[in-house]
């Protein structure tokens, strides 16, 4: 690990004036779950690291007429205790998917949106394109985690957030603060991440000397259901080899609006409009579930290991979507 100064700031605009000097090369620190192991590694080597932790402004969760607040500190824990987030019954059913006590009394909203890729060629110090001598180590390689949909451009990694596709599904939008100290921006988090197509480009918006202070939830309707289903190997902590959010606004048993968004399948959380449009203007079946999961990987392209997940994609969409329709009254 290479030698940083450690910062700890207690506002905002303190937290963006560190993160802004040494020319950006800077890390910010939440629950610190995956960025330790980064600099462990040596794949991060910032030379300050800023723990945010003591921005109080960034922690709690606050109603206003629009919405809900969140700021990126909220724990995992704080995600399925805070009666504010109860609507949300995706958000919930993610947080209690990740089975990891330490995870959740530690790891951020804010971290996980931010955790970079688990793809084994970037964490071993291939970057994220995993380029060697001009060639893909995926194309050629083992890419049997690797994205099945969005993998046309060099970047073949999926995006690691447990909670993006089930955020974007509710329309979630995320408050950016930086570089300026007092700047600020609210961007939908739908277009907050990037398949970069350069190995100088990131995976996010992000530009250096910015971080995402807060999360913002639309009010939810009374109409309105949601739910995640995440393909896990173990029953303990572990990557879903697939997810699948859904938000669905449903009245006198047709869909009015939905929402359907995908989770490690592409290099950024993969919003299926194909799936979606499917599903409006209809009454819920097990057969239009099973059709708006096929719609969703339709255009799915798999490398040489990794066909199985477009099945196993093709099912968390139709499942995701049944789960949901499972709390209207009365069912289907
Ligand atoms: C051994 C281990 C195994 C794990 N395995 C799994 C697993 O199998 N499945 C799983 O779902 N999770 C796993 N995790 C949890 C994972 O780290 C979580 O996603 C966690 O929510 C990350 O939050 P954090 O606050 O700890 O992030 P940090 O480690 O503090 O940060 C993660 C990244 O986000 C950046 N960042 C953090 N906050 C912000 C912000 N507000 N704005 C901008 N950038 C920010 C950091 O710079 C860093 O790059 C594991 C963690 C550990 C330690």
């Amino acid at each position: 690990m290479k030698n940083f100064e450690f910062a700890s700031p207690r506002a905002e605009s303190e937290a963006v004036g560190l993160l802004n000097d040494h020319g950006g090369r800077t890390a910010v620190l939440a629950g610190g779950t995956d960025l330790i192991g980064l600099l462990q590694a040596d794949l991060a080597a910032p030379e300050r690291v800023v723990d945010i932790r003591n921005v109080k402004s960034m922690t709690g969760i606050r109603e206003e007429s629009d919405g809900i607040w969140v700021g990126a500190l909220t724990t995992l824990d704080e995600v399925l205790a805070h009666p504010l987030l109860k609507p949300y019954l995706s958000l919930g059913q993610v947080a209690d998917a990740h089975h990891a006590i330490q995870i959740q009394s530690s790891g951020t909203l804010g971290g996980d949106l931010c955790h970079m890729p688990n793809c084994w060629y970037y964490r071993n110090g291939y970057g994220l394109l995993a380029m060697k001598d001009g060639e893909s180590l995926v194309e050629t390689g083992e890419n049997r985690y690797h994205a099945i949909l969005g993998n046309r451009g060099p970047a073949k990694f999926v995006n690691a957030s447990r909670f993006a596709p089930a955020l974007i599904a509710w329309g979630a939008k995320v408050r950016i603060i930086g570089p300026g100290p007092e700047e600020s921006e609210v961007v939908p988090l739908e277009y907050f991440y990037i398949s970069p197509k350069s190995a100088n480009q990131g995976n996010t918006i992000l530009k250096p000397g910015q971080l995402i202070s807060h999360i913002w939830l639309p009010a939810p309707k009374p109409t309105m259901v949601s739910a995640a289903y995440e393909v896990l190997q173990l029953e303990g902590l572990d990557w879903p080899l697939a997810a699948a959010s859904v938000m669905l606004d449903v009245e006198a048993g047709i869909v009015r609006s939905a929402r359907v968004v995908l989770g490690h399948v592409a290099p950024v959380p993969w919003v299926s409009q194909e799936a979606a449009s499917m599903l409006r203007g209809q009454s819920i079946t097990p057969e239009l579930a099973q059709a708006a999961g096929t719609a969703a990987v339709a255009r799915a392209t798999p490398l040489s290991n990794n066909e199985y997940k477009v099945q196993i994609a093709r099912t968390a969409v139709k499942r995701a979507i049944l789960k949901a329709v499972d709390q209207l009254e009365g069912g289907l």
